[in-house]
């Protein structure tokens, strides 16, 4: 989608520090940290929402779980992490993604 930041963070149009990444899936550092770790996972593909989640995606949302399993031992935060899905107001980028939070929360997502 022409207009979407996600979609021009998966393009390499706008800069964004990695953290993993799959054939469907990326997973990159939050801009704006609300935590001492901060990931956020989407699918390289434009799904706009939670909700648009399709049996279709199986795929896709299977390497997104996959992807976060492999991050909360990579980033070593097992002992202290949690998972945030924004959706209707609290969404504020319209691309699906999954907050991964770990260590300190400093705010809310
Ligand atoms: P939402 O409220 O939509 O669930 O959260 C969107 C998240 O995307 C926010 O935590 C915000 O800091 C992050 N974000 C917005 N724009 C960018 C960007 O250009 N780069 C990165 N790395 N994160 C961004
Ligand atoms: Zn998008």
């Amino acid at each position: 989608m022409t207009d979407c930041i996600f979609c021009k963070i998966v393009a390499g149009e706008i800069p964004s520090k990695k953290a993993a990444e799959t054939i469907n899936v990326l997973a990159f550092y939050d801009i704006d940290p609300s935590a001492e770790t901060h990931v956020l996972v989407i699918p390289k593909k434009h799904i706009e929402t939670f909700l648009d989640l399709k049996k279709e995606h199986s795929n896709i949302l299977s390497q997104m779980l996959r992807l976060t399993q492999q991050l909360i031992k990579s980033e070593k935060i097992d002992r202290k992490y949690k998972l945030v899905i924004n959706g209707g107001e609290y969404q504020f980028v319209p691309h699906l993604h999954w907050h991964l939070l770990g260590g300190e929360v400093k705010k809310q997502v």
